[in-house]
């Protein structure tokens, strides 16, 4: 009761805003929850479940993104990852969840681990914190599996989006290694806040698998 009252006070105070269109949380706006309102999470579009499949050649079993990497999921993203918001992979957490279970998928029970995919040391330094680990970690505690940090980054790749296909190979090959042996016979969810081309989850998948992991799942917030 204290509390409630406590927070009323607070947002009377300090009144929270939607961290995409900034518009103030009050009667007039609906909130989706602490930091995006309901209408700019109307204005997400989900990727169609049928788009997820891993084409043939890949080395992971399935690709599932939730969103496509546009408008309000692009500005979330870009919110978490550039603006110094960790707190905002509750809400990209959040959303990933319930758009996951719509999909229907049994997956989570098979999983042994998650897997984030890793930053390069000096990058992660400087953001202060790896997106894909925290993602990776919230996905670990809803589902009461281990996260680990099987995979390291070898070498500050440059970003793949703005490569041609031949230079993203080139730029990704050896950027991964392994830390330790855990994953032999395990069937890993290796989490990426947004696959742009897969050629980097390609690669860590690679090296997962040739470390002896029996499935491979990539699970992503977003899809560009
Ligand atoms: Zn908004």
């Amino acid at each position: 009761m204290l509390k409630s009252h406590c927070s009323a006070f607070l947002n009377i105070l300090y009144p929270k805003n939607c961290h995409i269109c900034s518009r103030i949380f009050d009667r007039h706006t609906a909130a989706y929850d602490d930091n995006i309102c309901s209408s700019c999470y109307s204005t997400m579009k989900k990727t169609a479940p049928e788009a997820v499949q891993a084409p043939l050649s890949a080395p992971y079993e399935r690709l599932l993104s939730c969103y496509h990497y546009e408008g309000a999921v692009r500005e979330l993203i870009h919110k978490f990852k550039y603006d110094s918001r960790p707190y905002l992979a509750k809400t990209i957490e959040k959303l990933m969840h319930e758009t996951l279970s719509e999909m229907g998928t049994s997956l989570f029970a098979d999983v042994d681990y998650f897997v984030p995919i890793p930053l390069y040391p000096a990058r992660a330094r400087e953001r202060e914190f790896n997106q894909s680990e925290l993602l990776a970690r919230i996905l670990s505690t809803r589902h009461r599996k281990p996260c680990t940090l099987a995979l390291r980054r070898n070498k500050n790749t440059r970003p793949q989006a703005v490569l041609s296909e031949h230079d993203r190979q080139t730029n990704i090959q050896g950027a991964f290694g392994l830390n330790y042996l855990p994953v032999k016979d395990k069937n890993i969810a290796l989490v990426d806040d947004v696959v742009t081309t897969t050629a980097t989850v390609q690669e860590a998948a690679r090296i997962l698998k040739e470390a002896g992991a029996k499935k491979v799942w990539v699970l992503a917030f977003a899809k560009g």
